[in-house]
């Protein structure tokens, strides 16, 4: 974690590189601040087919979009999940080193790399505020930092959105998630997040690191949605094409 921070600082005095290879930047690559070009060419961005609810990616290429089997069983609390892409190759690489290496400089870059692949329905959507999917304070102390919330406000900045950290909160620690289906982290979940009244009436963008299942999303989702929330959006970097019943 120290060394990752050291980094962090280090690479603001250095020439553009990419954060991820230390390749140079070509110029319009570092105005953007984003992944060089072998990066870029390494991240299986999501495309059709795919559900327009949450995002499923489905394996045959050339058909058309249409509602998963979860999304048709039970709608979701969200209007829809975008992500950026696959969680693999480079974009895993980025998502992993941010969330566990100590990596905060890669907050800009991932961030850049949200709004250009989920702008344009962010910007339909036209949110009020931009929240961030919470960690339980016991987990923060570990980590001393929630990835999804530097995202967010990576996020919110350029389009000009408050960001606040408190509205939506985890008021129960839920433990590891890995291995459980989706009914069961559905379960596992439930009521695990509280919001404030100061979502009443908004719009609200949820952001997160990785969606999985779909069920941390969803369940925060619901928490805005009783605290009055007029609707909510959801973007992540990374989808995983499990199928899974969680709504
Ligand atoms: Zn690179
Ligand atoms: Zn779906």
């Amino acid at each position: 974690m120290l060394l990752g921070h050291a980094e962090s600082l280090l690479r603001l005095f250095l020439p553009p590189c990419c954060p991820l290879c230390d390749a140079r930047l070509a110029d319009d690559e570092a105005r953007s601040h984003c992944f060089c070009a072998l990066c870029r060419s390494g991240m299986r961005f999501l495309a059709s087919p795919c559900c327009p609810r949450c995002s499923l990616p489905y394996p045959a290429p050339g058909g058309s979009d249409h509602l998963c089997e979860t999304c048709q069983r039970q709608e979701p609390p969200f209007v829809w999940a975008a992500a950026v892409g696959h969680y693999e190759g480079a974009l895993r690489q980025a998502v992993q080193d941010f969330k566990f290496g100590g990596r905060l400089d890669l907050d800009r870059p991932l961030g850049v790399l949200l709004l250009e692949r989920t702008g344009d329905r962010i910007r339909a959507f036209a949110p009020d505020l931009v929240i961030a999917v919470p960690l339980h304070v016991t987990r923060l102390r570990e980590r001393s930092y929630n990835q999804s919330l530097l995202l967010a406000r990576a996020l919110a900045k350029p389009l000009r959105l408050p960001a606040p950290a408190r509205l939506l909160v985890r008021v129960r620690v839920t433990g590891n998630q890995q291995g459980l289906t989706g009914a069961q982290r559905r379960r596992n979940l439930r009521r695990a997040f509280c919001a404030t009244g100061e979502v009443a009436k908004r719009r609200v963008l949820l952001v997160d690191d990785v969606m999985t299942t779909g069920a941390t999303v969803a369940e925060c989702s619901s928490a805005l949605i009783r605290a009055g929330a007029a609707e909510v959006a959801v973007v992540t970097l990374a989808r995983t094409s499990r199928q899974a019943r969680i709504f």
